[in-house]
């Protein structure tokens, strides 16, 4: 495995004749990371991972300067992966000026995760396509866990004519259900089993919309309005724990999974329910898909 900047991954991909799938992470790897490799690996000849907390992507007062950065660790994984290149520059070396001329994430990512964070997605889609040129990868593997980014990536891939197959793999849970993330380590003990609430109130809704909805006859023991029933059986959940002041809820809607627009009565097709909570001062976001 080799690990260097720039100019080493330059030299190491002109050198490549086979085809490439990049893996691209902020570091502090875990097993959600590690599918992610597991999957490139058996996508292309060969494989390789970023390893880079972008600058852009986050606001003023986040937790740019915090970010778990454990270099070893995170080289220790790729090793164990099989991973044959990891990509980790600095930020002088990836901005030598902050770039002027940026991607616009557009409505897409306005909305939910960029309401909240403004200008998140323009910084997540300028260093994806930097990332993008820099690798020339065939193949690029991203995790569902983040799925508005994975939409947002997926419009800029088609709207921008890069030549990559998308990969996006389910979101990584430990056992006790909380999605992996590397922002995990900030939870206290007491706020881990707060933060529990979240992948509960997923579960019940996927639960409420199995109960209401009959593939065989679509609607027939449906609620009046289906997605608005489903969002309740998540909202009873979250409330309860906003009222024990366990977290603060920023946003919890079912969209369509390929607009993002709020799913209406009547909604056919690919839908996601998307959550987002504070707990404490940790941001976390997860999501489910259904189908309708
Ligand atoms: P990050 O390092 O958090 O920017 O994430 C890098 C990639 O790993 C992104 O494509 C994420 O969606 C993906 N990822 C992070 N956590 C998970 C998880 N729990 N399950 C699946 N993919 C994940």
């Amino acid at each position: 495995m080799e690990i260097g900047a720039l100019d080493e991954l330059r030299t190491w991909r002109n050198a490549r004749q086979g085809s490439v799938a990049l893996v691209p992470t902020m570091g502090a790897l875990h097993s959600g990371h590690r599918a992610l490799m597991d999957k490139a690996r058996e996508s292309a000849d060969f494989v390789v991972v970023s390893l880079f907390v972008n600058p852009l992507q986050f606001g003023a007062g986040e937790d740019y300067a915090h970010y778990p950065r454990p270099f070893d660790d995170d080289i220790a994984l790729c090793e164990s992966a099989g991973v044959d290149f990891v990509f980790a520059p600095t930020e002088a070396q990836m901005y030598p000026s902050m770039p002027e001329v940026r991607v616009s994430a557009g409505r897409m990512g306005a909305v939910f995760e960029g309401a909240s964070r403004p200008g998140h997605f323009d910084g997540v889609l300028t260093v994806v396509a930097k990332l993008f040129s820099l690798v020339d990868p065939n193949v690029a593997v991203f995790g569902l866990k983040d799925i508005q980014q994975f939409c947002l990536v997926r419009r800029m891939i088609g709207d921008l004519n890069f030549t990559i197959d998308l990969i996006g793999l389910p979101v990584v849970r430990d056992a006790d259900g909380l999605a992996m993330s590397s922002r995990n380590v900030y939870l206290s003990n007491e706020e881990r089993r707060a933060a529990l609430a979240i992948p509960e109130a997923l579960k019940a809704a996927t639960d409420r919309k199995a109960d209401l909805w009959d593939p065989s006859s679509p609607g027939q023991r449906g609620a009046a309005n289906l997605p608005a029933a489903i969002e309740q059986a998540a909202r009873d959940v979250l409330d309860r724990a906003v009222a024990a002041g366990d977290l603060e809820l920023d946003y919890l809607t079912l969209v369509d999974a390929e607009t993002l627009l709020p799913c209406r009565e009547g909604h056919r097709g690919s839908a996601l329910l998307l959550v987002s909570a504070n707990v404490g001062r940790t941001r976390l976001i997860d999501n489910v898909p259904m189908e309708f």
